[in-house]
């Protein structure tokens, strides 16, 4: 079963939108479902389905990063997940990236990564730039996005956007240094408009730091469910 949240031993610990420290969630669905089941986070089922059939299948040492509600991470050293004694980790969505008038995280600190660069931080603030319905579909915010590219402001933030997630790539490629990161979540629905910003920025940067392959993750929105069963 797959669980938003950083799960360690049966228990989903700082479930932050919902204001909980921990649950023990295993636990709780054994006994009232009377049969044995495991949890894992979501990214991480995500991370180990593009490390086994998907986008990472090549790469021995990789860091999947899953952009959507929050930024969730799964870390592969030498083919294997990395799993510290501790908590889960690779809660790259929780690294400080803007420690000036940061952005409040409900993690309780501000300018965490997620804060700037989840897919719900990017669409919120494309809205707040077109002005565009709430409940807006995704594919109709992208051709919201194709039709404005003249707008300076839009154009001035996808700049920053990506600005951002260089700056949180960077980071951890200078931590873990991974053959490859993986980009998954709902920023491959973006990915004509942020993934070749991406690449481009990383071009312009390549002296400052040398990164590996960036890719998008290759099996979609199934990728957590292959992943569970791993
Ligand atoms: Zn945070």
């Amino acid at each position: 079963m797959l669980v938003l949240g950083e799960v360690k031993d049966g228990k989903v610990k700082n479930i932050y939108n919902l204001g909980l420290k921990e649950l023990p969630l295993k636990q709780i669905i054994e006994e009232f479902y009377q049969v044995e089941v495991n949890i894992r986070n979501d990214a991480k089922c995500a991370g180990l389905a593009e490390k086994e059939y998907g986008s990472l299948q090549f790469y021995e040492d990789a860091v999947f990063l899953c952009l959507g509600t929050g930024i969730g991470g799964a870390t592969f050293l030498k083919g294997e997940l990395l799993k510290p004694h501790r908590n889960a980790g690779s809660e790259y969505g929780h690294m400080v990236i803007q420690k000036q008038d940061g952005i409040p995280c409900k993690c309780g600190r501000y300018g965490c990564f997620e804060k700037y660069c989840s897919m719900k931080a990017f669409k919120e603030k494309v809205k707040e730039i077109l002005a565009l319905p709430g409940n807006i579909d995704p594919r109709e915010m992208i051709e919201k996005i194709k039709e404005n590219r003249q707008n300076e402001v839009l154009e001035q933030y996808i700049k920053q956007y990506t600005e951002d997630l260089y700056i949180g790539l960077a980071n951890i490629v200078k931590i873990i240094e991974p053959q490859a990161i993986s980009l998954g979540g709902s920023f491959v629905y973006f990915k004509d408009i942020l993934y070749t910003h991406l690449l481009e920025t990383i071009e312009e940067k390549r002296n400052l730091v040398e990164m590996p392959k960036i890719v998008l993750a290759s099996l979609g929105n199934d990728a957590g469910m292959i992943g569970a069963v791993l």
